[in-house]
């Protein structure tokens, strides 16, 4: 489906919690008003929801939160969306994944990706606000034994993954693939960012990191024998190509993550007019970010839906 700008927005995420395990320290560092049961979307809810989207024209799908694997329901939500598209993902801080790696798979699920900042279990709970990294290399060897490919996310931050080398090659080991992510300026969370944020650009640069290939939002480089896949939503701004949005676990349709503008959507679920609604929110879909220009997103990312 096209938007404003002729970019083909083909890509959700769609959250289906706004709680989590972890509290990690740039994604939703302030408590947020608690949310009811009728506020979320229910199972079949986000289900319906998928089967719209792909009748819609959409090729892929995120599960994301808040934490996935913290909401109830999880199991039957991934089967129910795996029936109606076979490209479905799931992002997880991975602390339940040895509980749910297998059935995850027989629902369907074909990968996974875990959000890894730091292999130091200090770095780890200080981050995470008390997360226990031995839970997550559980999990981790779980969704490997439940034959799932596994993604590991890294945010970038100074003093925590300067040198990425050591999750390069826990990545490595584990036949996992590693994406290191500029950290992102959200409104709530700009004194965190001041203090670790790197500029993946010069980060590279300062590492003697190889550029070998940019391949829409993803740049490939070698360092130190290894590839190392880095995605700069600042260093190296890829609104241009942006095929994706994003729906709240309260059904909210974010057409940008930097954007201030929600759009309802779950009263149309399953209705007849529920593309043609998309294509016109699409429509209001922002050409680009304006973290540049200072303009940054007031709701959390945890809220929002990574
Ligand atoms: N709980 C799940 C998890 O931890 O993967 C899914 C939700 S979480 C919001 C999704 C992803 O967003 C995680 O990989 C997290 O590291 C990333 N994230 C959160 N805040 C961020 C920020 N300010 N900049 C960059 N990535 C961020």
């Amino acid at each position: 489906m096209l938007d404003g700008c002729g970019r083909d927005i083909r890509y959700v995420r769609i959250s289906v919690t706004d709680l989590c395990n972890l509290g990690c320290v740039y994604c939703k560092p302030r408590p947020v008003p608690k949310l009811t049961h009728d506020d979320v979307m229910s199972v079949d809810e986000i289900i319906a929801l998928a089967n719209d989207f792909v009748n819609a024209g959409f090729t892929k799908i995120r599960l994301t939160g808040g934490e996935p694997l913290v909401r109830k329901g999880i199991i039957p939500i991934v089967k129910g969306v795996c029936s109606v598209t076979d490209n479905v993902g799931l992002t997880t801080n991975g602390i339940l994944l040895s509980e749910f790696a297998e059935e995850l798979k027989a629902a369907g699920l074909k990968g996974v990706n875990v959000s890894l900042d730091t292999l130091d279990p200090e770095a780890y709970r200080k981050i995470t606000g008390g997360g226990k990294l031995s839970e997550v290399f559980k999990g981790i060897d779980a969704a490997k034994a439940a034959e799932l490919k596994i993604k590991l996310n890294a945010v970038l931050q100074r003093g925590i993954n300067f040198d990425p080398l050591p999750l390069l090659e826990y990545a490595e080991k584990t036949g996992a693939e590693l994406r290191m992510i500029e950290l992102m300026p959200f409104a709530s969370t700009l004194g965190y960012v001041d203090e670790r944020a790197l500029n993946a650009e010069n980060w590279l640069r300062s590492l003697g990191a190889e550029h070998i290939l940019d391949e829409g939002k993803t740049s490939l480089y070698r360092y130190r024998g290894h590839e190392l896949k880095v995605i700069a939503p600042l260093s190296r701004n890829f609104c241009a190509e942006c095929d994706r949005i994003r729906v709240t676990c309260t059904g909210m349709l974010l057409p940008c993550l930097h954007g201030a503008k929600a759009y309802p959507v779950r009263d149309k679920i399953g209705s007849a007019g529920f593309a043609d609604y998309l294509g016109s929110v699409l429509k209001l879909k922002p050409p680009a970010h304006g973290i540049g220009e200072g303009i940054y997103q007031n709701m959390d990312m945890g809220s929002i839906g990574g």
